[in-house]
């Protein structure tokens, strides 16, 4: 028998009709199954930010719950930038996972220097087939992922979700 804090996922919800729970790329974002939460409470309030080390100063990116350069559990949220220049990036045409729009364009974001995060691989969104260059400025942008359903103790509740991108500055 399940242990009756651990939450369980139940049945398979077709999400917009369009791909199975199994094949759900998205985290659950909500406190009981995430101990980076407020990354994502941050990013419905349209702020982009991680983790940064109290102790030895580390700013790490993904976010996490220690830092992996001290092992510290000290950690406070800082904000990151939200634009950056395109370094290099690919476009994939065909393929894409389903419940994606192709293109699915990929790119190596610099944030200029003396940003807290240097470089990041990041998906841009909002951006067609053959429209983006290398050194293009692009901003950050919150968008809506299909919410998911969960039980956490015999409640079911409606996990919203969110997730970020980058988009052409046009
Ligand atoms: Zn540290």
């Amino acid at each position: 028998m399940a242990d009756e804090n651990m939450a369980e996922i139940v049945g398979t919800p077709a999400l917009d009709g369009t791909y199975i729970s199994e094949m759900d790329m998205w985290p659950f974002e909500c406190q009981e199954f995430n101990r980076i939460y407020p990354f994502y409470e941050n990013l419905r309030a349209g702020k982009f930010t991680t983790t940064k080390c109290q102790k030895c100063g580390h700013i790490a990116y993904p976010p996490g719950v220690i830092c992996p350069k001290c092992w510290s559990d000290e950690l406070e949220w800082v904000e990151l930038p939200q634009k950056a220049r395109i370094v290099t990036f690919t476009e994939t045409q065909a393929g894409a996972p389903i419940g994606f729009p192709s293109p699915i364009i990929m790119a190596w974001l610099n944030f200029g220097e003396g940003a807290p995060l240097k470089h990041l691989l990041a998906r841009i969104v909002n951006c067609k087939e053959g429209e983006l260059n290398e050194g293009d400025e692009v901003k950050f942008v919150v968008f809506d992922v299909p919410s998911h359903p969960i039980e956490i103790k015999k409640e079911t509740k409606i996990c919203d979700r969110v997730y970020y991108a980058f988009e052409p500055v046009k």
